[in-house]
């Protein structure tokens, strides 16, 4: 991995627009800052409207050339696979951009990076493996066949936490499927979706089959709009706030698009007491302060029960001496600072709100010790005593802030959780398997982990959300199926 020392220069990028490198129409740029020290890390094309709509229509004409959309998946396979073999070979230098604009530890950029090349993967076998479905024996005189062809013009918006690994659960399948894309990554971080098409055309993708544009702030959701709206752009795929979901979901009803939207969160974590109290202790940390609290499947609300409660949060208040902040470059930093200015002020406000409404165990502050003051840091932070209505057990606060509510009974708990607009994710901490599948069952969430946060290593499995999490599913048969149509084909026999 790349040492302290071996900054790298800062990276100038273009768009990639039906098969090649692009300034933006106006020749603009913007420039992305390190969260950690301000330095100029990437400087990348304005692109505006009229570059989404080029990239539009080029992924438009080359899905109705037909070539790639009815190439044998053979051949989608070998891309896919190709991609994620060059992607775990530059591992480096994505988990370097990434870590420069995100600010996450490039250790764990790293991580990303080699889950992004497994994803590929995982599409590759699904493209093998298309299939349809067959009726013959309903009635004499009739065969049914039911097959599925790619949906078309996919319209990719993504955030800025995960940056490689959110795009691949919609790219890989895309690909699969035989679909052709226009993608439009956060404004913080497109550095690692540009350094992806590069490596897709590397590995084979045909012109026009994927292009990204980049557009700065609110040129961004401009350009969101803009895809979101077009009548030539058969799907959206959307992973970003529910609010400007919502914005997603009424532009698409221009032409009834397919969406799928992949959205907030304010995820409980629920821990019994018979529950192994060190793994539940060490998940509910882990649950909260992965990416600095940047997940949208955080586990924010930490519901215990009333029995362990304060010796449970005793502990998990011990454990802040765990993470280190600092340079996302030095291989012993565990978190790094949060995205941009305006989020740290939103955290703030937050942190003022949990002082007026509980009990705050640790932390509360921006962390401005020595070398954190350059950066934007907040302290990892535990609120005691909230209650469910309280605003930092309701709101998604996206940052190192725990709110920690206690319950009695298992019909209390799945109530209290379930009382949120959200719906990603949940977990559930006990050795009673009947208590685990109960709540289980109960919770209104797309994703529950039983005894684990954040996942158990069965990675490719459908993930998404109940209620204003979102819609659609992402990884697994699912998360393939979205990117598909389904044609009946019915026969007379003659
Ligand atoms: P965001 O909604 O501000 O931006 C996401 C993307 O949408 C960006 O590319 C942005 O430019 C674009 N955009 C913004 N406004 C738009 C509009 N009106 N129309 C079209 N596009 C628009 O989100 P963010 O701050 O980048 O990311 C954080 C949010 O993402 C959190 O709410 C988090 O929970 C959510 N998230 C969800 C998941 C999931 O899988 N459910 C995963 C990661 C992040």
């Amino acid at each position: 991995m790349t040492s302290i020392a071996d900054r790298p220069e800062v990276t100038t990028f273009q768009q990639f627009i039906d098969g090649q490198w692009a300034d933006a129409g106006e020749g603009a740029t913007f420039t992305r800052t390190s969260p950690y020290d301000g330095r100029v890390v990437g400087i990348y094309p304005n692109g505006g409207v009229a570059d989404a709509q080029k990239a539009i229509e080029a992924a438009r004409r080359t899905f109705d050339s037909g070539a790639w959309s009815t190439s044998p998946a053979a051949d989608r396979a070998r891309i896919l696979r190709k991609a994620a073999d060059l992607i775990a070979e530059r591992a480096d230098a994505l988990a370097t951009c990434i870590a420069n604009e995100v600010g996450k530890p490039k250790t764990m950029a790293f991580g990303e990076v080699m889950g992004t090349a497994e994803v590929f993967q995982l599409f590759a076998a699904k493209a093998l493996n298309l299939s349809g479905d067959s009726f013959t024996q309903q009635i004499p005189d009739a065969v049914g066949i039911v097959i599925h062809e790619p949906v078309g013009v996919v319209g990719i918006i993504t955030p800025w936490n995960f940056p490689l690994l959110l795009i691949s659960w919609k790219i890989g399948p895309a690909i699969a499927a035989g679909c052709t894309m226009v993608a439009k990554p956060s404004h913080y971080t497109p550095g690692s979706t540009l350094m992806l098409a590069g490596i897709l055309a590397e590995a084979g993708l045909p012109a026009g089959v994927f292009n990204v544009v980049t557009s700065e702030t609110d040129n961004g959701a401009l350009v969101g709009q803009h895809i979101a709206a077009s009548e030539l752009v058969d799907k959206v795929a959307f992973t970003g706030s529910t609010a400007s979901g919502k914005a997603v979901m009424r532009a698409a009803a221009s032409n009834v698009k397919k969406l799928s939207l992949e959205l907030g969160g304010k995820s409980p974590n629920i821990v019994f007491p018979d529950a192994q109290v060190d793994a539940a202790v060490a998940g509910a940390f882990f649950g909260i302060y992965l990416n600095g609290g940047q997940v949208c499947q955080a586990g924010s609300r930490l519901l215990v029960s009333n029995r362990v409660k304060d010796e449970f949060v005793a502990k998990l208040a011990g454990m802040g001496a765990a993470l280190k902040m600092g340079d996302p470059m030095d291989p012993a930093t565990t978190m790094g600072p949060v995205i941009n200015e305006s989020q740290l002020a939103k955290i703030e406000g937050y942190l003022e709100k949990g002082k007026a409404e509980a009990k705050l165990v640790t932390g509360g502050n921006r962390a401005i010790d020595g070398d954190l003051a350059k950066g934007l840091f907040v302290q990892p932070t535990i609120f005691d005593e909230v209650t469910n209505t309280d605003t930092i057990a309701r709101e998604e606060i996206f940052g190192p802030v725990l709110s920690v509510l206690s319950f009695d009974d298992v019909e209390d708990v799945i109530r209290t959780a379930n009382d949120t607009m959200y719906g990603l994710a949940a977990a559930v901490w006990t050795k009673d398997i009947n208590v685990a599948l109960k709540v289980a069952k109960g919770l209104r969430a797309g994703t529950v982990w039983v005894n684990a946060y954040h996942g158990t290593g069965l990675y490719n499995m459908p993930y998404g959300g109940y209620k204003q999490s979102g819609f659609g599913r992402e990884l697994g048969n699912a998360g393939l199926e979205e990117y598909m149509e389904t044609k009946s084909i019915q026969i007379k026999l003659q």
